[in-house]
């Protein structure tokens, strides 16, 4: 089969590759589509340090299953449609067994320490694999990996009692924190991005306000300030805007050594709660849920999906800014 494979950090190709057989308890997938995230941009650059080059990255991903191992217990037929949960845990640390599994001190994960799904098939667990309604399609269904991040996010963040927010970052995953928010039953949110394209479409899935900086909300407080940009300064400033009881989801990911100026006086006099939330924790099937019901539409991020030999372009058009969301679709 046909693959990408990095062999170090910012340096790939097109490979051909042998195809995977599923060993026990594991499903193959033939990939219709597998999103390109930051994460993968990391991986290319070396700047996600679990990875072992040479590896084949893509972690978002939806297909059909093309092949059953032994000892797979639960139901799924040649040819129904999957998305699967990227995550591998251990299930035996003390974060594991404490109900922590994105925590887990083994953790790993497909596509980011294992082969994963810029190819034309995978191995992957079958316990991993989650079946996907109708009319939910490869594309829609490889939007579902990323909105079980927002979804473990928003559970973080804790019950909403139409509180106002400010929501930084106009991206994939700030978009679907968006459309969650105004699900779950927040008051008016207010999304900052710089760019107008982004902030067309936060209006359209339903932001009541927005702005193209900061600075534009002088004088303004929120109860409730989502960071989806990793901007360290960013974070800093909307911070700054949280009402005395405010709480802070920090959910971009900032570079590991960088820091913010948050007044630990204001922590302690105005009660301000600073949550972080990392990937998917038991919230893969809600997130099926949420798009098969059509309750989140993922549909006004998405471009049409490149073929596998454009994976550099759709790398380069993630760094560039261009469109929201790209998918690759293997063959
Ligand atoms: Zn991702
Ligand atoms: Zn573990």
């Amino acid at each position: 089969m046909r693959a990408i494979v990095l062999d170090r950090p910012g340096r790939f190709r097109v490979a051909k590759v042998p195809d995977p057989t599923p060993g026990p308890g594991q499903i193959v997938v033939k990939v219709d589509c597998c999103g390109v995230c930051g994460t993968d941009i990391h991986i290319m650059d070396g700047e996600f340090p679990p990875t072992p080059y040479p590896i084949t990255p893509g972690h978002e991903f939806a297909g059909t299953v093309a092949a059953v191992g032994p000892e797979v217990a639960i139901d799924l037929p040649l040819g129904a449609k999957v998305a699967v949960d990227p995550s591998l845990y251990c299930g035996y640390c003390r974060r594991c067994r404490s109900g922590r599994d994105n925590l887990c001190e083994n953790w790993a994960a497909i596509g980011d320490t294992v082969s994963g799904a810029f190819a034309e098939y995978v191995a992957v667990p079958a316990v991993n694999a989650h079946l996907l309604p109708d009319g939910v399609d490869g594309q829609l269904g490889a939007m579902v990996e990323p909105l079980a991040c927002a979804v473990h996010g928003l559970r973080r963040l804790g019950p909403l009692f139409g509180d106002t927010v400010v929501l930084t970052g106009a991206g994939t995953m700030g978009l679907l924190l968006l459309q969650l928010l105004v699900h779950a039953g927040a008051g008016p949110v207010t999304v900052v991005d710089r760019v107008a394209d982004r902030l067309a479409v936060a209006r359209k899935l339903g932001a009541a306000h927005t702005a193209s900086g900061l600075s534009d909300l002088d004088g303004e407080r929120f109860e409730i300030a989502v960071d989806a940009t990793g901007v360290p300064a960013v974070v800093d400033g909307v911070s700054g805007l949280l009402d005395r009881g405010g709480r802070l989801l920090v959910f971009g990911v900032s570079p590991a050594e960088a820091t913010i100026g948050l007044s630990p006086f204001r922590v302690y006099n105005d009660e301000i709660t600073v949550t972080g939330s990392m990937a998917i924790l038991r919230s893969f099937a809600p997130a099926v849920e949420l798009i098969g019901s059509g309750a989140i539409d993922p549909r006004p991020l998405l471009s049409e999906p490149l073929p596998l030999d454009e994976f550099g372009e759709a790398l380069h058009r993630v760094r560039t800014g261009q469109g929201i969301k790209w998918h690759i679709k293997p063959s």
